[in-house]
């Protein structure tokens, strides 16, 4: 036996350890839920997931293993043993044989989705493909099926009105949800060049969502049929060498049909949600948490939905998706179809429901089914930080400033007194958090902003910087990897679940470079350029944008108003310092800035002491002097090797540097 394979047959037997354990974790967990329910003691408790976490984040430090590793691990753990615990307290699919219809042949990402609902009782559940989604309806309605499966909802294209019309009138009621990542690909019969395809074939809804895709193929032309699975099987049996499909990889590989390109579709997070539909509504356990769904029409006058709305938030009850239909044969009116977070078992919820018919003139429970999504527990950043090397520092109280006169209204407190709080894939950014944004000036290589990503979320930073359009000072200087260097910081960010933030240049590239930054940088030479501010407040993406270098707070605050004058209200406003006859630093810091802007406008607020200092050694002061003055974060560059940097190494910190500032900012 070589090295390789010695080495590999331990690797083998450390997995069968892994395996061992996790099976006997999950044995704990099914002991554990029968505990409870003798205690009456909820599935979760948030703050032992907490404890769980930090003590386990330690441990692994001890052992050289990342926090973040820790931590997705855990999280899947911690997930499963969640998920086992409530399918211990839930009836429907136990008691099998299961009978399950879905629209589509086998493959079909209906299917999909009726596998992985009914996963833990897949020995005991058939499936069926019907032609439409109405026959959905109709053979769970007959008794021809115990459940059916019905798209509701997709990332890209919306609600899908059919499903909502059908569900106005079917004698159904929702007992579960699934949500499917929906993956697609393009299949051929053989392995063919991009360029000979001709004809791509698929369901309506998959074509749209690879429209880019498609699009950037020569002469070639999108074919709708009835389902994904139905074109996979039509491609092979037309045995056409220009003809391809787009569907799911299980679907290519039931009808054997190659992968010609994987992960095609436009967005990156492409999501569908499916109902679960039975004869019956299902009782669910008070300790899972759950959805609830209603359909109600209100009466054609001022208010009237208003009111009915008022009602659900007396009760403090959260929706999380309000849609109108129009009514078939009463033109401009509406049935609403709302879900929200509780229980019908709920006696707050119950009572809310009795208020709400009164208050509309119909009202259709669909019923309340466990909610898809299980919030992930987060170890508090001050643990991560804290992992950092010992040293001390202490911050300052926040002096108070004066009002000034304004030129801008809606960035203005007296617009909106309380503070924005901007919320970018969990991090929310404004109001009494701290955030730190790290990252390298820019993005420069796979292996740089990985190393970067990596390190930042180990030491507790929340969000990803990296620069792939570069405004520099000479034309000669580098000037970033551009839409390369994106793809390659939104994969970084992917890997270490970190948001990231660029900076974007020019308004054309503002719509292209939103498909992936999940916030949009405009630096301090564009502060004032219009049509930039102008293009990015047509954006959804939050803009981080920065003081212009010689520019007042008032002409700061009015280029922030462009961007919410054009309907985006996500700006977060950056410090950066500027220019002053003071040569020893590259800009002036203008800590002053911070209170009387805080007082000023409602924006989240943050200081980047890197540019401000032009110098490594002056970052972390400069840093630790920013935080006494009450921002609501940070935005640092640090590097691998800062001494190679293609931009800005000197300001750059070393990551040790980096991890020594992370631990003194959240120690203080
Ligand atoms: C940057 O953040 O990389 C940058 C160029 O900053 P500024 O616009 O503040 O100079
Ligand atoms: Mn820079």
């Amino acid at each position: 036996m070589d090295e390789v394979d010695k080495i590999r047959s331990e690797i083998n037997l450390v997995d069968e350890r892994i395996l061992e354990a996790l099976a006997n974790r999950r044995k704990l967990a099914e002991q554990i839920i029968q505990a409870k329910e003798v205690a009456g003691s909820p599935i979760r408790d948030f703050s032992r997931e907490e404890r769980l976490l930090a003590d386990l984040i330690a441990k692994g430090r001890g052992q050289g293993l990342d926090a973040h590793l820790v931590t997705r691990v855990f999280h899947e753990i911690i997930d499963d043993s969640i998920r086992s615990q409530q399918l211990h307290l839930l009836d429907y699919g136990k008691t099998g044989p299961n009978r399950v219809a879905f629209q589509g042949i086998e493959g079909a990402y209906s299917e999909l989705a009726g596998r992985k609902h009914f996963a833990p009782y897949l020995d005991q559940t058939v499936f069926t493909g019907v032609d439409t989604l109405e026959q959905v309806v109709n053979s769970v309605e007959d008794g021809d099926v115990d459940y059916g499966l019905l798209p509701v909802e997709t990332t890209t294209a919306g609600s899908i009105n059919e499903v909502y019309d059908l569900l106005s009138v079917a004698q159904l009621s929702i007992v579960g949800e699934e949500v499917l990542r929906v993956e697609h690909c393009l299949l051929a019969i053989d392995d063919v060049p991009l360029a000979n395809i001709r004809q791509i074939y698929s369901h309506p809804q998959a074509l749209a969502e690879c429209m880019k895709f498609v699009a950037k193929l020569p002469n070639c032309q999108a074919m709708p049929y009835a389902d994904s699975a139905m074109a996979v099987k039509k491609v092979r049996d037309g045995q056409d060498l220009n003809a391809a499909a787009i569907a799911s990889e299980e679907a290519g590989k039931l009808y054997g049909l190659k992968v010609l390109r994987r992960n095609i579709e436009d967005q990156q997070n492409n999501f569908t949600r499916f109902l679960i539909l039975a004869r019956k509504p299902s009782a669910v356990d008070l300790r899972i948490p759950c959805k609830t769904s209603l359909i109600m029409a209100t009466s054609h006058e001022e208010g009237s939905l208003l009111r009915a709305l008022s009602l659900l938030h007396e009760y403090k009850i959260n929706l999380t998706k309000l849609e109108s239909r129009p009514i078939p044969g009463m033109p401009f009116q509406y049935i609403f179809y709302i879900d929200f977070e509780g229980n019908t078992a709920e006696a707050r919820i119950g009572e809310a429901i009795e208020k709400l018919r009164s208050a509309t003139t119909s009202l259709k429970v669909l019923g309340s089914y466990p909610a898809q999504h299980r919030a992930k527990t987060s170890p508090r950043v001050e643990i991560l930080a804290s992992g950092a090397p010992e040293t001390g520092a202490e911050a300052p109280e926040q002096p108070a400033g004066k009002k000034e006169k304004i030129g801008y209204k809606l960035a203005s407190r007296d617009h909106k007194p309380d503070d924005t709080i901007i919320a970018v894939r969990g991090v929310r950014i404004g109001g009494p958090g701290f955030v730190v944004i790290a990252g390298p000036c820019a993005v420069e290589s796979r292996e740089q902003i990985h190393k970067c990503a990596r390190y930042v979320r180990e030491c507790g930073g929340q969000v990803l910087r990296g620069g792939c359009f570069k405004p520099r000072t000479s034309p000669y200087s580098f000037q970033g990897l551009g839409f390369e260097g994106l793809q390659m910081l939104a994969e970084a960010g992917r890997e270490y679940d970190l948001p990231i933030v660029t900076e974007v240049l020019s308004p054309a590239d503002v719509e292209p470079v939103a498909r992936y930054a999940d916030i949009l940088q405009i630096g301090a030479r564009n502060m004032q350029n219009f049509s930039l501010l102008s293009e990015a407040g047509r954006s959804n993406r939050p803009v981080l944008l920065k003081r212009g270098m010689m520019s007042t707070m008032d002409e700061f605050l009015n280029a922030a108003e462009y961007i919410l004058d054009r309907g985006n209200h996500q700006v977060i406003l950056c410090e950066r310092g500027i220019r002053t006859f003071e040569t020893a630093t590259r800009n002036t810091l203008d800590l002053g800035s911070i209170p009387i802007l805080k007082r000023l406008t409602h924006l989240p607020i943050l200081v980047d002491p890197s540019h401000a200092a032009g110098k490594r050694e002056l970052v972390i002061p400069l840093a630790l002097a920013a935080h006494a003055v009450g921002p609501h974060g940070l935005i640092v560059e640090m590097h691998p090797e800062p001494e190679k940097a293609l931009s800005d190494g000197p300001q750059a910190l070393h990551f040790s540097e980096f991890a020594d500032l992370m631990r003194r900012i959240y120690q203080s």
